[in-house]
């Protein structure tokens, strides 16, 4: 995801406070695992959930001895890693692309299985305005200069609002401040949307403005997986007992663990759960006793976003090459305005649209025919009417996937600084969380991911004294 207005060098203040979390939180935890006789062998750990963040629990508790089996509710692993194979090339379903390779633990995986990564450059973008003309050097460069202004604005009054601002909040304000012309509001308004919406997978009036900047983010390329990115999740999930098609439904856990799925049930000692937070807030999983009511307010707090794909496959490639993105600025919100060249096949002939926030759900009901006929309006502008339809089309339906609910976590209006915090924290040394909502510092990333199963696996682990 394009997180664009991530912080890439941590402040002394982020750094000391990510130092006293972490010195904090080995000192509050105590050995209490009540059986300390057992050996690792005999620990039973049930993890939910064979995303990444499942996989890398998993795999490093596995590595350490545990008993360690995985509850699926889907017929394959990955959960919002899924690789399409169907249009004769790779197409990503979910998560695309690693954002900034120094230190990214996903880098180390491939660099470790040796699997072939291809930089992406997402600057490489045109915009054509609504008739379908490029818009000049000047336009462009002045929406830039206005653009940067609103930034500007946003961390100026960050530091005034209430969690309940929005930055739909932040832009009517600056419009009501600045002297500028309709057609300029169109277009700063369109970029606006295009950064921050498909960023967070939520509309304006929904992303926090106070709490907007607060993820951190790896330097270095962004990347992606010219196999596909289920490549990685493939090699985690090796020699891993996984049970696919078990939807949990209900855990109860009071001395020890006990899991019911659709398929039976299971008791461990330890149960780790990597569920998005779109599961949890739809209250699909019974928890006996109650979760605790902060987690609860914390799970209502934070929002689930949507980003849909629209992939096109058409018979002959009529964008530039070499070109990356191109989009057209639109005066409605409703429409699909951005399409993606991110295949890194050469003389690839799909095209790739990212619709987010009511937009990308309203699709979800829509059919092919309709979707194309979204998607060619604005081809044709700019490419002209002769511009041949997609020969194939496939698009996702994140919202309405009944294990995922939304595509990502997010800062939404309300939310508290804590709330993916809260959201980590184990329950009576029991029940753990991991997955992305539950990565303060990296959320709504496949890296995210993969560190908050890092850290639960090491609580654990604490815990036992293994
Ligand atoms: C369209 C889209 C684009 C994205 N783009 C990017 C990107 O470019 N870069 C990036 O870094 N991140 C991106 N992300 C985000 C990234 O995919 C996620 O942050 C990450 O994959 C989440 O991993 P996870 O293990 O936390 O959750 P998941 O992958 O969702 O794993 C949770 C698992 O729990 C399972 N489950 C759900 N309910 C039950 C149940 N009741 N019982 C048992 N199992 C259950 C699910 O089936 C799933 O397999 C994108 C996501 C989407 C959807």
């Amino acid at each position: 995801m394009r997180m664009l207005f991530v912080i890439n060098l941590m402040t002394r203040n982020q750094f000391l406070k990510i130092l006293l979390a972490s010195i904090t939180s080995t000192i509050g935890e105590r050995r209490i695992f009540p059986d300390s006789s057992k050996t690792n062998k005999e620990v039973i750990v049930i993890v939910i959930g064979a995303g990444i963040a499942g996989l890398a629990v998993a795999r490093k508790l596995t590595t350490k001895g545990f008993q360690v089996t995985i509850l699926e509710a889907r017929n394959r692993i990955g959960g919002r890693i899924w690789t399409n194979k169907s249009l004769a090339s790779s197409v990503e379903m979910g998560a695309e692309i690693i954002h900034g390779t120094k230190g990214n633990p996903i880098t180390k995986l491939s660099d470790q299985f040796k699997l072939q990564t291809t930089k992406v450059n997402l600057e490489n973008n045109e915009i054509f305005d609504s008739k379908g003309n490029l818009l000049s050097k000047e336009d462009h460069s002045k929406i830039e200069i206005l653009y940067k202004k609103f930034l500007d604005k946003l961390y100026d009054l960050k530091q005034k609002v209430s969690p309940k601002d929005s930055i739909e909040y932040a832009l009517n304000i600056f419009f009501s401040e600045l002297n500028i012309n309709e057609l300029d509001k169109i277009k700063l308004e369109w970029m606006v949307r295009s950064e921050f919406e498909v960023g967070y997978g939520a509309n304006l009036k929904n992303l926090s403005l106070k709490y907007f900047d607060e993820n951190q983010s790896f330097v270095g390329d962004d990347i992606l997986f010219p196999s596909g990115l289920s490549e990685v999740t493939s090699i985690l999930a090796r020699d891993l007992n996984i049970k696919l098609q078990n939807v949990v439904t209900k855990i109860e856990y009071d001395k020890k663990i006990k899991v019911y799925t659709s398929k039976g049930e299971f008791t461990s000692d330890f149960a780790i759960l990597t569920l998005p937070i779109g599961i949890l807030k739809k209250n699909k999983i019974q928890f006996s006793p109650d979760l605790p009511s902060n987690k609860q307010n914390s799970i209502l707090n934070l929002g689930m976003g949507t980003i849909n794909k629209i992939f096109l496959k058409f018979p002959k490639r009529f964008w530039n090459s070499g070109q990356s993105r191109f989009s057209m600025v639109t005066e409605s919100n409703d429409q699909i305005c951005e399409f993606n060249n991110l295949n890194p096949e050469e003389n690839s002939t799909i095209l790739t649209a990212f619709i987010s926030g009511e937009k990308a759900i309203s699709i979800e009901h829509k059919n092919k025919k309709e979707i194309t006929k979204d998607c060619m309006e604005i081809i044709k502008k700019i490419y002209g009417n002769k511009t041949p339809n997609p020969i194939e089309i496939i698009s996702t339906k994140w919202t309405s996937d009944p294990f995922s609910f939304g595509s990502n976590s997010y800062l939404a209006v309300n939310s508290e600084i804590n709330d993916y915090k809260i959201l980590s924290e184990s329950v009576n040394d029991l029940l753990f969380f991991a997955g992305e909502a539950t990565n303060f510092e990296y959320p709504a990333t496949v890296h995210g991911a993969y560190l908050s199963g890092e850290r639960e696996a090491d609580k654990i682990i604490r815990l036992t004294g293994a």
